[in-house]
């Protein structure tokens, strides 16, 4: 880093314009033998193109790329007006501080200045100091330094509250909390011992390091104070949403340990994700993506910047969707948490700054991700230090972005391997395609790290931990992973590898003889038939639902044929995909649910206008029935596939009467123009209306299918998608389930079916109920069906009767969690 000097520093310096200021720190420049005079006129002409006022009283005035040239050597020089200088119009300024730049060396200087930007105390500090030490101090000791400077009075309003949870203030809490203190307006401060954090930033609040059991101070100015600093202390004592890790299921699989003895010597990791995996080794080379430190416009590198972080949102959303309907919320919800970071105000607003002093938005971006990084990575907790690797990995989706850059996971080679890398980022391992990555050996990361919960639910063996030798392992080298123990064995000696071959082929016959369970129908113990179908979202999933022994598809979420893509799909493209289906399910039947695009689903061909509320806008058959054409071709694609095989269609978000007969109106002409066979007609049941009015729905369908996450959000107010609340939008409250009896109750009177194709409906606890409340089909994501089926043959229907209406009388969801 460079030097700051006394000779760099003008105390209670004198300007009438903003040009004669910048042409003080222009002078003490040339004085200390950093740049021609020349540089001044330079700096000058980059304020007609650029506004380089920081914020709160700071500006940092540089010349043009261009004329680096002038520059002999990398200088800053700072000039302090106390009594304020006006910069542009509405801007007063009292620290100018300028920038003779011929490389990066003043870069980390500049961040310690990013640093205290928002601390409106240290700034007037530093404008009315009449030691230049202090503004020297500031600037070159980075943040951690800057409690040498007294810390600024607590607000009166606060209250100190004891941190619980076994993990402290680690991600999770820190989400919980910002989220509560952002519906305040007043300032709130928490203090940890000597250090001091923004209430509202969660990446603030990791900085803290807050170990369990430590005292926070939390502190609040303004219009609604004692309010906010209630909620959150109360939140506090509540262990903010706190839960462990791993659940017991979880752990169970990580550390089940049937053991593997083998001759070769071990090289020893930490058990992840369990299994045996035998290929050779393929070293997994995370890209570097190459920048121009600077660029000339920043104008464009602002808007370059901001759009790849809005695509970088749109790709967690859509891995959100993915790994959420693949695996579950639980091993979704990292991706929730990397939203949360990319919106991070702080690391937009660090980079643009860098931008104005002429860096490009890749360089500027990096430098802002990378100083967050450091920081959370120097606190004691490994769990928080974990977060750094989630900054890294959300930092680098938006500079492979920047850089047009092609996603790692997707050059693997053709034949299985087993990767090794340093560490795996959760994206890149959403991403792996487990029948060419049969094993996963890292050499740093831990067994609680999502990067090893999104493993094991690809059911992907995974040793962690291993250690730096690993890296060093020859590419192609045979590997023995055993996932259980974790170990791996390099060029395993013969008896090994047929020791281990054995084990390996030993837990696919355990495998095997599930899989021939699962396809035996689910009765419970006194005879009650539970059919168990699957939630399928593309013609290969539908393939892996019969393997897994679903009795057909309850769900198929026509959505992947209309998204990513810039025109709808045509009839006979629709028309191929159905037919395959039906071929795979060989006489199985196979629920189409039409389109349901609109709310957080877009497709940008369709140009629907903005809307303030899109969960309550455009969506579903609302949307179908506004676009007719739209909804015709998909409807004559499903009626030519009727001819080669069962199929019933399901139209979603129904909540009205009127919606229902107007799509079976334009569903029976599309019939006739087909001259196709007649169909099953069902509804959603995903809207609280629709629950009131089933009784009036059922007259005019064949069954029901209960939409549980829709009907949970819509039932408790609850965004299905936002970060924080969808923990607690749980489809087992009380309200939901009562909704469920009633459509129920409605349909068994009219003679009709009824099934559940939410989430709930894979849940263990969650199939009991239902099925004692008298829904007679679950559809389940692919991963439950063997399970689920054997749960529900362990149960009789007069249990889950009674317990359904246990649950009934329950008054929270916790409660009926509890029974
Ligand atoms: C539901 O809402 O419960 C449902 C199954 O539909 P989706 O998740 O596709 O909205
Ligand atoms: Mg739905």
């Amino acid at each position: 880093m460079i030097q700051l000097e006394t000779q760099s520093i003008q105390l209670n310096a004198v300007a009438n314009s903003k040009a004669e200021a910048i042409s003080v720190v222009g002078q003490l420049l040339v004085g200390n033998g950093n740049m021609q005079p020349a540089y001044i006129q330079s700096m000058l002409q980059r304020e007609q193109v650029s506004n380089t006022y920081l914020g709160n009283g700071i500006a940092i005035p540089h010349g043009l790329a261009s004329d680096r040239e002038l520059i002999h050597e990398t200088g800053i020089a700072i000039a302090q007006f106390p009594q304020g200088l006006d910069w542009n119009t509405g801007e007063t300024v009292y620290l100018v501080i300028g920038i003779a730049a011929r490389s990066d060396e003043h870069i980390e200087l500049l961040a310690n200045l990013t640093h205290i930007l928002d601390d409106v105390a240290a700034i007037q500090h530093l404008a009315n100091t009449t030691d230049p030490m202090h503004i020297i101090r500031r600037l070159t000791q980075g943040s951690a330094a800057a409690s040498d400077e007294p810390l600024p009075d607590d607000f009166p309003c606060h209250e100190d509250v004891v941190l619980k949870g076994k993990a402290g203030m680690h991600a999770r809490p820190a989400t919980a909390f910002v989220d509560i203190a952002r519906q305040f307006e007043c300032d709130i401060r928490v203090r940890c011992g000597s250090k001091v954090a923004n209430g509202k930033s969660m990446l603030a609040l990791l900085k803290l390091g807050a170990e369990t059991q430590s005292t926070l101070r939390i502190m609040a100015q303004g219009k609604d104070e004692t309010l906010a600093v209630a909620a959150l202390a109360e939140a506090v004592r509540n262990g903010l949403e706190d839960e462990e890790e791993l659940t017991e299921q979880d752990s169970q699989a990580a550390h089940a340990t049937p053991v593997l003895e083998l001759t070769t010597p071990a090289i020893t990791g930490i058990a992840a994700s369990p299994g045996i995996a035998i290929a050779p080794l393929h070293r997994f080379h995370p890209e570097t993506l190459e920048f121009a430190a600077m660029a000339d416009d920043p104008q464009h590198e602002t808007e370059r910047l901001k759009q790849a972080i809005a695509t970088g949102m749109r790709q967690l959303q859509a891995l959100h969707e993915e790994v959420n309907a693949r695996s579950g919320a639980k091993q979704a919800a990292i991706f929730l948490a990397h939203q949360e970071l990319l919106g991070e105000p702080d690391l937009l607003a660090e980079a643009i700054r860098t931008i104005h002093l002429g860096h490009s938005a890749g360089w500027a971006w990096n430098l802002s991700v990378q100083q967050k990084a450091a920081e959370v990575e120097s606190l004691q907790d490994a769990l928080l230090r974990e977060r750094a690797a989630d900054l890294r990995d959300v930092g680098s989706r938006v500079l492979r972005l920047l850089a047009h850059a092609k996603d790692q996971a997707s050059c693997m080679p053709d034949t299985p391997v087993i990767l090794v890398a340093e560490d795996l980022s959760p994206s890149d391992t959403a991403k792996l395609d487990p029948t060419r990555v049969l094993g996963i050996l890292t050499a740093a990361g831990g067994p609680t790290a999502h990067t090893a919960i999104i493993a094991r639910s690809l059911d992907i063996p995974a040793v962690v931990s291993a250690g730096d030798t690993v890296l060093t392992l020859p590419e192609g080298a045979l590997c023995i992973l055993d996932g259980d123990n974790g170990k791996c064995y390099i060029s395993p000696v013969a008896e090994d590898i047929e020791r281990a071959e054995k084990s390996r082929q030993q837990r696919h016959a355990i495998r095997h003889m599930e899989a021939l369970a699962c396809y035996q129908p689910a009765f419970t113990t006194d005879g009650q038939r539970i059919e168990v179908v699957a939630n399928a979202g593309s013609a290969q999933e539908v393939e892996l639902a019969i393997q897994a022994g679903a009795e057909g598809i309850g769900l198929l979420r026509t959505e992947f044929l209309f998204l990513h893509r810039d025109a709808p799909p045509t009839e006979d493209e629709q028309f191929a995909t159905y037919h395959a289906m039906t071929r795979s399910l060989n006489g199985l039947p196979l629920i189409i649910r039409t389109l349901d695009i609109g709310g957080d689903k877009e497709a940008p061909y369709l140009q629907l206008p903005p809307e303030q509320n899109p969960f309550l806008g455009m969506r579903g058959i609302r949307l179908c029935l506004a676009k007719p054409e739209l909804f015709r071709t998909q409807l004559r694609a499903i009626y030519r596939a009727a001819n080669t095989g069962p199929i019933r269609i399901m139209f979603p978000m129904i909540a009205s009467i009127e919606e229902l007969l107007a799509a079976k109106e334009i569903a029976e002409e599309v019939r006739k123009e087909l001259h196709a066979p007649n169909v099953e007609f069902g509804i959603m049941i995903e809207v609280p209306s629709a629950v009131m009015m089933a009784s009036e729905l059922a007259r005019h369908v064949n069954f029901f299918s209960i939409g549980t996450n829709d009907l949970t959000q819509y039932v408790l107010a609850m965004d299905r998608m936002h970060p924080h609340l969808a923990r607690q939008a749980d489809a087992l409250h009380p309200a939901v389930l009562r909704m469920i009896d009633l459509t129920v109750k409605a349909a068994r009177e009219a003679g009709i079916w009824v099934g559940v194709c939410g989430g709930i409906a894979g849940d263990p606890k969650g199939a009991a109920i239902l099925s004692g409340l008298g829904v007679s089909e679950l559809s389940v994501s692919i991963s439950s069906v063997s399970s689920i089926k054997a749960r529900l043959r362990k149960l009789s229907s007069r249990d889950n009767q009674q317990l359904a209406q246990t649950a009934l009388r329950c008054k929270t969801a916790a409660e009926v969690r509890a029974l």
